[in-house]
């Protein structure tokens, strides 16, 4: 039987998320992210890294720069389409 149109796609991988999703099922909601960077704060002398003194907030040292959640497995706090590495780099 010829069957030229897959009753389903397949799943591809997101290349910002890292998981796989269904893209047919894709939406602005589907992607969770962080748009920035898990950053750790170096100290001045740049040999270590800067330590919580106290009344610093603990976001102080680590944190993700667009949100400031300190735990680098935080759930994104943006979300936007799973982007495949099929679909073209912007
Ligand atoms: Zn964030
Ligand atoms: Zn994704």
């Amino acid at each position: 039987m010829d069957s030229g149109v897959a009753a389903r796609a397949p799943e591809k991988l997101c290349r910002r998320c890292k998981g796989s999703f269904d893209p047919s099922a894709n939406t602005r909601l589907s992607c969770r992210f962080h748009p920035s960077f898990f950053v750790c704060r170096r100290h001045d002398d740049q040999k270590r890294y800067y330590e919580l003194r106290d009344g610093d907030p603990p976001y102080a040292a680590k944190f993700y720069d667009c949100c400031g959640a300190e735990d680098p497995d935080a759930p994104g706090c943006a979300t936007d389409f799973h982007r495949s590495y099929d679909d073209a780099q912007e």
